[in-house]
């Protein structure tokens, strides 16, 4: 193999594979470094098993109030074990599919875990990163290694799983602790909950997901707790006792919980493990690579993208971060990532979803008098038939001054597809009276937002 390329990507996940692919369709010569399976923490880890998981779990749901439908189920059982299998095989089709992707884009793909030996250099070692394999060089190199998950520093947190460990459990045991008020916790709380999973959430704070519009984090809150999950506010632990399956956690408070598994969901950090990036002069601060917003890093020929950078740790902002930088130094088409109004959603149960500023933020913002809220809190007519009285709950925040809509949130069923929708509109600057003039799709739940006076 020639050892020199144009581009060396270090990292085969969303922004790795995105901006490989991108830079080689210019004609350049593109080599992917990566010594855990192709694909990231989206395709193997997260985002893709996750929402399997989030469908499999919703079944349940379902089932119990099937009856009041007409359609009777006897004799129903989750089987969490055949869930996992399936989820596998999917990552394992995909994991395929990622892999010849990149070969029929040109991408040499190289197997290992990069490591630097110069600012022009990397060398590439084995699985377990005891043999070196081989040099390569390159005129150019992305990182694009992702993060990981944090685990705490208590003791006995080795006998706690973390967000990767979910996926390759054999089955879900019956009673677990989830730590954390985070997207991932929330995720996983209700996920478990739905899987017939006894669940109880430890979250240090007062709320649940920080950062989040109050009103939707606390229905979120009341909702997850209608459904079962036991949520302790001010809680964290401070040790772990036992062993894995038979586990006694001690909190802050001195409280006692026994449980069969722990998920540790408490954040995620760059994954600059094994890089050796002083070899290469790149600076790193606060474990996190540091770039301009041309992706550079302080060694104007290497460049990062993704969640190494732990801005936005998010899928579709790493893709476009890596196609924006081959476009820019490959495409001689140079563009910068758009990072204002990045839609998000969190997949608990209710769905969370996003886009602008909260309530709170516009408020700070721009003063009480300018800012006006729009709500809609209602039973959604596909819990009429049943006990269920969860609510969905719609916001619209919008400047006073120029009439914009510069928040939109939503909590219940399809917020994540109806938010994302609402994005394009509020991206190209739509204002409160062009969501007014909208003609109603009725019956919807999405018909509230341009109703709402
Ligand atoms: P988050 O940052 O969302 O949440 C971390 C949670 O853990 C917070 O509630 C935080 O509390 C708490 N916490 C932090 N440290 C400790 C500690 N030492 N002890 C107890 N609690 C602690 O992180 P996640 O792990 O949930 O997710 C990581 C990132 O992954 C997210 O930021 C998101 O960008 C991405 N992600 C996106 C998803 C999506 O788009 N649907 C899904 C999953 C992940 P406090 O609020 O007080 O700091």
């Amino acid at each position: 193999m020639d050892t020199d390329f144009d581009l060396i990507v270090l990292g085969a996940g969303s922004g790795g594979l995105a901006a490989a692919k991108r830079a080689a369709s210019y004609g350049f010569r593109v080599a992917v470094v990566e010594g855990d399976r192709v694909g990231g923490t989206c395709v193997i880890r997260g985002c893709v098993p996750k929402k399997l998981l989030v469908y499999g779990s919703l079944y349940s749901e379902y089932i119990e109030n099937a009856s009041n439908f007409g359609v009777d189920f006897k004799d129903w059982s989750i089987n969490s074990a055949i869930l996992l299998s399936n989820i596998r095989e999917e990552v394992d089709r995909l994991n395929a599919l990622h892999i010849n992707l990149l070969k029929n884009a040109g991408v040499e793909l190289i197997q290992g875990w990069g490591k630097f030996v110069n600012p022009h250099t990397i060398l590439v070692l084995s699985s377990d990163r005891e043999k070196p394999l081989m040099e390569i060089k390159a005129k150019r190199i992305l990182i694009a290694v992702g993060g990981r998950p944090i685990r705490p520093s208590i003791p006995g947190s080795e006998l706690g799983l973390v967000s990767d460990d979910m996926f390759i459990q054999k089955k879900f045991p019956q009673k677990f602790v989830v730590v954390g008020g985070g997207f991932i916790a929330c995720e996983f709380a209700s996920i478990l909950n739905g899987l017939g999973v006894k669940v109880t959430q430890l979250v240090r704070g007062k709320h649940l997901l920080r950062g989040f519009d109050r009103e939707l984090s606390d229905e979120l809150q009341k909702d997850m707790q209608m459904k079962g999950i036991e949520i302790l506010f001010n809680q964290n632990p401070v040790e772990i006792k036992g062993k894995i399956g038979d586990l006694n956690i001690i909190s802050n408070v001195n409280d006692h919980i026994s449980c069969e598994a722990v998920l540790f969901a408490i954040g995620r950090e760059p994954f600059l493990e094994g890089l050796d990036l002083p070899a290469a002069g790149v600076q790193s601060v606060d474990m996190r690579i540091i770039v301009d917003k041309n992706l550079t890093t302080n060694i104007p020929h290497i460049f990062a993208v993704g969640d190494v950078t732990d801005r936005f740790k998010l899928t579709p902002v790493a893709i476009d971060q890596g196609r924006a930088f081959a476009d820019t130094l490959f495409g001689n088409k140079p563009r910068d990532v758009n990072y204002k109004l990045i839609p998000t959603a969190v997949f608990s149960q209710p769905e969370i979803a996003t886009v602008g500023l909260t309530e709170e933020e516009a408020i700070s913002l721009y003063g009480e008098k300018i800012v006006k809220v729009f709500r809609a809190r209602f039973r959604s007519m596909s819990k009429a038939l049943t006990q269920s009285q969860q609510k969905c709950l719609l916001k619209l925040i919008v400047d006073t001054k120029t009439d914009k809509i510069i928040g939109c949130h939503m909590i219940g069923e399809h917020a994540a597809e109806i938010i994302q929708m609402a994005s394009i509109a509020i991206t190209m600057g739509a204002k409160k009276s062009d969501f007014d003039k909208t003609m109603a799709l009725h019956p919807t739940i999405s018909e509230e937002f341009v109703t709402m006076v």
